[in-house]
């Protein structure tokens, strides 16, 4: 199995993966080999369907189908005057889950630290125009606690410092290097209810 260039290459991309190592990588490539009909080819389809529909979208940062429109910023039916801004989608389908907050999200794709990201890709600027446009009167700030998320939320309140939104943080509660990802609703309940204020909507 070594020494065949295909196996090699799709272990190697498949290990790309989040939480996945060489050697777990080696048993999803077998597994997919053993069942060619029922997971490879499905999966070469959806994959290009994936690849050709779906992309990000350049307002809200969030994932759109490219025939739909976005559904996460375009087409909601509710109009909310709170816009909660996260690092990754993972984090607003927390948020979601635990039905603690209702509002639109803004999904920043990373940190301003994370070497992968420029500061545009954040959709900063697109923030503030749906700030403005939106008619929003509280800007939420749930990015992680760790230094990079930190440090992202103080670019983003420095980028909010004209509007005249009210800019929350999570609160302190959340511990230390916690990613919003992975904690339970508890904790993000008592984050969320216990926010603290970073600027007013009369400043
Ligand atoms: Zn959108």
């Amino acid at each position: 199995m070594q020494n065949i260039t295909e196996i090699e290459d799709l272990i190697k991309l498949i290990s790309k993966l989040p939480g996945l190592g060489p050697k777990s990588a080696k048993r999803i490539v077998l597994k997919l080999i053993n069942n060619r009909d029922e997971l490879i080819k499905p999966m070469i389809n959806t994959l290009a369907q994936v690849y050709k529909n779906i992309s990000r979208c350049n307002l809200c940062g969030s994932l759109k189908s490219n025939t739909d429109g976005c559904t996460n910023c375009e087409n909601i039916k509710e109009k909310f005057n709170k816009i909660c801004v996260v690092e990754d989608l993972a984090d607003q389908w927390s948020i979601e889950n635990s039905n603690i907050y209702k509002g639109y999200f803004h999904i920043l794709g990373g940190t301003i630290t994370s070497m992968s990201h420029r500061k545009e890709d954040l959709l900063v600027n697109s923030l503030v125009e749906r700030v403005n446009k939106d008619g929003i009167e509280e800007v939420i700030l749930a990015t992680s606690a760790t230094v990079e998320g930190q440090t992202t939320a103080y670019y983003i309140q420095d980028s909010l410092k004209n509007t005249n939104v009210k800019i929350t943080k999570l609160a302190q509660g959340l511990p230390v290097g916690g990613e919003i990802e992975s904690l339970d609703d508890g904790t993000l309940f008592s984050a969320f209810k216990n926010r603290s204020n970073l600027k007013s909507n009369s400043d």
